[in-house]
């Protein structure tokens, strides 16, 4: 195959204990799926799931650099239990759903909250919101091998040492087989696609030179620093 100008490379997320990275398809993520952070942004009920994505390409590593944004104000850290898929299909079921999974990575949905809110307003998309550069930090992928498929596990994070959200994945309203399976009525799912999960309460803005550490029990910890 030969192209116009050089292809890009593939977007990828480093693999606890392997050589080998994780090639990322799509970057779904969950809106609103812990109930005391669908509180804090004025909701409070058990809606079904809904979803956006982010580009592959606005992935980047735990321990790098966050450029602020341009054209906000308000930039949010959102901690989120991230799923990384080795398969897919479509209409999976829910009891089926698990199968598909690589494994568990920590992770951070990024949103310019100021634009994403004057989106929400005038019912327009979030992209501008939720899809720019560097929007979606993702640590290290630790195998289900490793993991298991946990049910409970503090999720937290840090901004300079002090801890801002703290909550546990039993939280999550829609959980990770109900995801996949809703998901998947959507869009086929395939290997590579990964899944922000949504996040606990907790949010708020951060800015030039914070450092942002967060975790998820069992799966492991991602930093960035905002520059
Ligand atoms: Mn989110």
């Amino acid at each position: 195959m030969s192209y116009v100008f050089a292809a890009p490379a593939t977007p990828s997320v480093e693999v606890v204990g392997r050589a080998d990275r994780f090639p990322v398809h799509r970057v779904y993520c969950v809106g609103r799926n812990y109930e005391a952070h669908a509180r804090e942004m004025g909701h409070d009920s058990r809606e079904a799931p809904f979803f956006f994505f982010k580009p592959a390409t606005a992935i980047i590593a735990s321990g790098s650099e966050l450029p602020y944004p341009p054209k906000t104000n308000d930039l949010h850290y959102e901690m989120e239990l991230v799923v990384a898929l080795k398969s897919g299909g479509t209409d999976i079921p829910v009891d089926g759903a698990l199968e598909h999974v690589f494994g568990y990575a920590p992770g951070l949905d990024m949103t310019r909250r100021d634009l994403q809110s004057e989106a929400r307003k005038a019912g327009r998309p979030w992209e501008t919101g939720k899809s720019f550069e560097s929007a979606a930090p993702c640590g290290a992928i630790r195998p289900v091998e490793e993991t298991g498929h946990p049910d409970s596990a503090s999720i937290w994070l840090k901004v300079n040492g002090e801890t801002r959200q703290n909550g546990d994945i039993a939280e999550l309203i829609w959980n990770v087989p109900e995801v996949i399976s809703h998901l998947s009525g959507l869009f086929t799912l395939r290997a590579g696609d990964l899944i922000y999960t949504g996040t606990p309460a907790g949010v708020s803005a951060v800015g030039p030179g914070d450092t942002l550490l967060g975790g998820i029990d069992g799966i492991g910890e991602i930093e960035v620093r905002i520059v």
